[in-house]
């Protein structure tokens, strides 16, 4: 059985979510697990990759795609899955996984389940999952059955867990026939500082809600996430006031994070948000109101003016 997943990177690094796909991939029986990844650093990627049981790298360099360009990905991935006799094509649950693997849907004609927690091959041609509905609020049981499987892994599904052996590393370079159509729509640039951590993956995570005040309240929890190596999330409200983008929207209609750590600042916990930060590892609450609901969810909370408290912590982290 041959697995083949889709690699995104994370400041050059394998991504975290795609690093917890691995970790799942490894656990679909007796598979060989392979991986694409489209970069021009294959030496510093293929290892970390190695380390997580993926012996196989087909590397897709710039010269044949540059930037990120879903239906072009989808079509060497399409190529690749034939190629290596893939009973299974996967990718982290991120925005960009569940894109890539829609377009292999639409041009294999296979069906595709979005955001999976559980896969097991059950004989032939059938896989059961359990996958995420209404953003993680329900989970489904299901049942696929298909020659290829195509799936995205949830991005809490599993912890990101190295192999008991790591694999022989072998890389190729993969030479992918593409039509001009494929390329139709591509991501020529990214904004500064796109290359960092991304509110999906990232290790930490400084919550901000309406409790902020406005968009000028936000320098702090920057350079708080600054100092933890992490990044600013926000609530809808937010986001509906216009004071930041809806790329940085934590919940249901936003993006789900896993950190380790989430500071949620200024956030009462409505059910919406929950649904984005329930697969935080830790969750430290700093509110005002004793008895706001993201409370019930917290590990630890500081009562108190996030104003006053945040500055505090980062001359706290800054003396030392
Ligand atoms: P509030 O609920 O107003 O809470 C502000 C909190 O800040 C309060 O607990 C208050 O005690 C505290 N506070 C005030 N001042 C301070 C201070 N100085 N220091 C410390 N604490 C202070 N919401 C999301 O976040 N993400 C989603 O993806 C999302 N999707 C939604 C989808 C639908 C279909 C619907 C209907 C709603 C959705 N919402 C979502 C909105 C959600 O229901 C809440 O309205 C929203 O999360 C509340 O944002 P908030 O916590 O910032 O604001």
């Amino acid at each position: 059985m041959t697995v083949l997943i889709l690699v995104e990177l994370d400041a050059g690094a394998p991504s975290d979510a795609s690093l917890r796909a691995l970790t799942l991939a490894r656990s679909l029986g007796d598979s060989s697990v392979r991986t694409v990844v489209f970069t021009d650093a294959a030496e510093l990627i293929g290892a970390a990759l190695a380390d997580y049981g993926a012996g196989d790298v087909y590397v897709v360099e710039p010269s044949a795609v540059d930037g990120y360009a879903p239906q072009a990905w989808a079509r060497v991935l399409a190529g690749l899955a034939t190629e290596t006799g893939a009973t299974a094509v996967l990718a982290a649950g991120t925005d960009r996984g569940n894109e890539v693997l829609a377009h292999l849907g639409a041009i294999t004609g296979l069906p595709m389940a979005a955001n999976c927690t559980i896969v097991t091959p059950d004989e032939g041609k059938t896989h059961r999952l359990v996958r995420h509905r209404w953003a993680g609020l329900l989970l489904e049981e299901a049942v696929m059955e298909a020659p290829v499987a195509l799936f995205t892994v949830a991005t809490d599904a599993v912890a990101p867990v190295p192999a008991q052996t790591p694999s022989v590393l072998q890389v190729h370079l993969h030479q992918p026939e593409l039509a001009s159509d494929d390329l139709r729509v591509r991501a020529v640039e990214s904004p500064a500082g796109a290359g960092g951590a991304s509110l999906a993956t990232a290790r930490v995570v400084v919550g901000g809600g309406r409790g902020v005040g406005g968009p000028d309240g936000f320098a702090p929890l920057e350079e708080l996430a600054g100092l933890l190596g992490g990044v600013v999330g926000v609530s809808r409200v937010v986001t509906s006031e216009g004071w930041r983008p809806h790329k940085q929207q934590v919940g249901q209609t936003g993006t789900k994070i896993t950190p380790e750590l989430y500071l949620a600042c200024g956030i009462s916990g409505a059910i919406q948000h929950i649904a984005g930060c329930a697969g935080a590892k830790h969750i430290i609450a700093i509110n005002t109101d004793p008895g706001a609901p993201i409370l019930a969810h917290a590990d630890y909370a500081v009562i108190g003016d996030l104003h006053q408290v945040i500055p505090a912590l980062v001359s706290a982290l800054r003396s030392r």
